[in-house]
C-alpha cells in the first residue's frame, strides 16, 4: 500500500528514508511519522568538530564553516559578487519516480512533452547535506568538497547526505551521465553543484558518474551496463542453446 501512496510523488516521505520496521510492528503514531515529509536541508549544516584540521593554504579564522569564501569572492556562474543565482535555481524542474532495482532517482520533468528542461551547463541545483571533515566516510552518499579558490585546491570538508540533505542525494549512477557534480563558489559560498552535461529533456533520468570507488563490491546497475549484462546474457544462452550435444 505504502507503493501506492508514494509512486510518482514529488516529495519524499520519512518511511522512504529511513528503516521502516514491519508495519504490523508500528504503532499509529510510528505510521503517521513515516507519511510525513522529509524536510529538506536548504542549506549544508555545519558544526564544529574536535580535530577537524584546518585546510591546506587555508588563510582564514579556523575554525569555522569549510564552505564560506570572502565576500568578495566572485561567484562562479554570473562573475558578480553578491549575487543572488543560488536562489534563482530552476523550481519544479524534476521528479522523485522509481527505477526499479536502482531505487528512487530523479526524472526531469517539462511543462510541455518531451521539452527541454536543462540546457548544456545549465545548473540544476545544489547537493546539501552534513558537512564533516575530509576522509570522514567513503561511501555513494558522501562527496568531497575542495575548494578551486584556495592554493593546490585542498578537500575542505566532505558532504554528507545519508541522514540529511535534498532531493540532489537521489540522483542515480549512469556510466554514461547526463549531470555532473562539481564543487562551485556560489553566492558567496562553496558549494556542491549539479550541472547539466548535455541537454536534458523532459522524462529523461538525470544521473552523475559516482566514481570508480563506488563500484568496488557490487554491480553497476545503471542503463548502459544493464543492456551489457542483458546481451551476455543472450550471447551464453545462444551459445549453450547452439552447441552440440555430448561435445567435449
Ligand atoms: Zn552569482
Ligand atoms: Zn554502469
Amino acid at each position: 500500500m505504502l507503493d501506492m501512496l508514494l509512486k510518482d510523488q514529488n516529495i519524499e516521505f520519512q518511511c522512504e528514508s529511513s528503516q521502516v520496521s514491519p508495519l504490523t510492528k508500528c504503532t499509529k503514531d510510528d505510521l503517521l511519522s513515516f507519511l510525513e515529509p522529509v524536510q529538506y536541508l536548504e542549506t549544508n549544516f555545519y558544526e564544529p568538530v574536535d580535530g577537524w584540521l584546518k585546510p591546506r593554504n587555508w588563510q582564514w579564522d579556523w575554525p569555522m564553516d569549510p564552505t564560506w569564501a570572502p565576500s568578495d569572492t566572485k561567484c562562479d556562474i554570473c562573475k558578480a559578487t553578491p549575487c543572488d543565482c543560488i536562489s534563482t535555481l530552476p523550481k519544479n524542474c524534476y521528479r522523485i519516480l522509481y527505477y526499479g532495482a536502482k531505487g528512487r532517482g530523479i526524472q526531469a520533468r517539462a511543462p510541455s512533452r518531451g521539452g527541454l528542461v536543462f540546457g548544456k551547463d545549465q545548473y540544476i541545483g545544489e547537493l546539501t547535506g552534513k558537512l564533516v571533515p575530509p576522509d570522514t566516510y567513503d561511501d555513494s552518499m558522501t562527496i568531497n568538497l575542495n575548494r578551486s579558490d584556495i592554493d593546490e585546491e585542498p578537500v575542505v570538508c566532505q558532504v554528507y547526505c545519508q541522514d540529511r540533505g535534498n532531493w540532489v542525494r537521489l540522483v542515480n549512477h549512469s556510466c554514461k551521465p547526463c549531470a555532473r557534480l562539481i564543487t562551485k563558489i556560489v553566492s558567496g559560498k562553496a558549494r556542491v553543484m549539479l550541472q547539466a552535461r548535455q541537454d536534458i529533456y523532459d522524462g529523461a533520468e538525470v544521473t552523475v558518474n559516482y566514481g570508480r570507488g563506488y563500484f568496488k563490491n557490487k554491480n553497476c546497475l545503471c542503463e548502459i551496463c544493464a543492456a551489457r549484462a542483458q546481451s551476455n546474457q543472450a550471447a551464453i544462452d545462444f551459445n549453450t542453446l547452439s552447441s552440440p550435444e555430448g561435445q567435449g
